[in-house]
């Protein structure tokens, strides 16, 4: 299959045209499609197995799909090993759980993308980690284990390894959700910070408050659909579909 590698400036920076994926005979994905403009944050919410993970994982090409279109960051997505090696240098991917290399120092964890994916030495390597991990605000953790770390401190590291890959789109699946409450904040405001720079990002999570905040439009799904899109005003003020609003009533 070719890869276009070009995009137009008007072109979305991804796009899912009719989406379907089954786990065998289960549907979960049920005909996806949404268009998200290049620095949009959009936020995606809805009840355990109505299909967010699905959804972000087929961003990046960590998930096929098995009808339908996906275009990210002017690449056609197809079930191809090219075309989803090339989609995942465009989309970062932040985890429940952080997946740090446990025998590698946060600065080993950080250079390891940089030099092993993109070619570049150990000081240049060195140089983007240590940005980075300023970026998160813990550059004095550089030389410490993961395991030496709180729970937000990591998932902090795990957000610099993302952004080290320099991506154009920052995709979150619950990043908060693993975490002691006293540390949610601390990855929301860097979360928020990173929404700042313009970076385009796809946050799944049940943290309103940042919903609120931080995205230009939320995304309700159930039972692989997206049942509702709007910005948070609307979302929060007048949801549309009851299933929206009963979901809303259960976390707020
Ligand atoms: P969510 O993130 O909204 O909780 P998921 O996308 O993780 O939903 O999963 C949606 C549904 O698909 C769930 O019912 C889940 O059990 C099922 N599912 C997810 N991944 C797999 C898999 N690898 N194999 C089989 N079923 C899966
Ligand atoms: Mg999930």
């Amino acid at each position: 299959m070719r890869i276009e590698a070009a995009v137009r400036d008007d072109e979305p920076i991804i796009l899912f045209d009719n989406v379907f994926k089954s786990f065998g005979d289960f549907q979960v994905l049920k005909g996806i499609s949404l268009s998200i403009a290049a620095g949009e944050r959009v936020v995606i919410c809805g009840p355990s197995g109505s299909g967010k993970s699905t959804l972000i994982r087929c961003i990046n090409g960590l998930e096929s799909y098995d009808a339908g279109h996906i275009r990210v960051a002017g690449l056609a997505l197809g079930t191809d090993d090219a075309s989803r090696r090339a989609v995942r240098g465009k989309a970062g991917m932040v985890f429940q759980q952080f997946n740090l290399f446990p025998h590698l120092t946060v600065l080993e964890n950080l250079m390891l993308g940089p030099m092993r994916a993109r070619g570049m030495n150990r000081a240049a390597a060195e140089e983007i980690a240590r940005r980075y991990l300023d970026r998160v605000r813990i550059p004095e953790q550089a030389d410490k284990y993961p395991r030496q770390l709180s729970g937000g401190q990591q998932q902090r590291v795990a957000i610099a390894r993302s952004l080290c890959m320099e991506p154009g789109i920052m995709l979150f699946d619950e990043p908060t959700s693993a975490l002691d409450p006293e540390m949610i904040n601390e990855v929301l405001e860097v979360m928020a910070e990173l929404a700042g720079t313009g970076m385009t990002m796809l946050c799944v999570t049940h943290e309103m408050g940042f919903a609120r905040r931080v995205a230009d439009r939320i995304m309700f799904m159930d039972h692989g659909e997206i049942v509702e899109t709007a910005p948070p005003e609307r979302f929060f003020s007048a949801p549309e579909s009851q299933r929206c609003r009963d979901f809303l009533q259960k976390i707020l």
